[in-house]
């Protein structure tokens, strides 16, 4: 039977260990990150957590308009807008850090490529974002 569970909290909590949680389906292996209480692709409401790896592939990465721009997030800056899959599935829509101004064309050009989850501050909780790994890079 389902039993609900505090997900939105033991995700957070893990944030702020640093430890990025996630529910598994047992039915479908489907990775929800965020976690969801019920799967969104089969349905089942057996989940197990289980923590990912914080690899990503970030396969986007936008210019955000200053007027659309969180004061929250000035201390990151600059930051992009992006998307990246995590290595378990998932796919987030996050803020990317670490693309400069004058790299941006040419790192865009060059994505997919690989970044790590991370947390940030953001209204008092931490929240995900993703840092580009441009190792290898000149
Ligand atoms: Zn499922």
């Amino acid at each position: 039977m389902f039993k609900p569970q505090p997900v939105t909290k033991r995700f957070y909590d893990g944030l702020d260990e640093g430890r990025f949680v996630a529910l598994k389906c047992t039915s479908c292996g489907h990775v929800h990150f965020p976690p969801l209480p019920t799967c969104g692709e089969c349905g089942s409401f057996d989940l197990e957590w289980t923590e990912v790896s914080g690899s990503v592939t970030v396969t986007d990465a936008i210019d955000l308009n200053p007027a659309l721009a969180n004061s929250d997030f000035k201390p990151y800056a600059p930051y992009h807008i992006g998307e990246a899959t995590l290595e378990e599935g998932p796919e987030i829509n996050t803020i990317v850090l670490g693309l400069k101004e004058k790299d941006y064309e040419k790192i865009r050009s060059m994505m997919p490529m690989p970044g790590k989850l991370m947390t940030i501050q953001h209204d008092g909780f931490k929240t995900v974002a993703v840092q580009l790994d441009q190792t290898g890079e000149q």
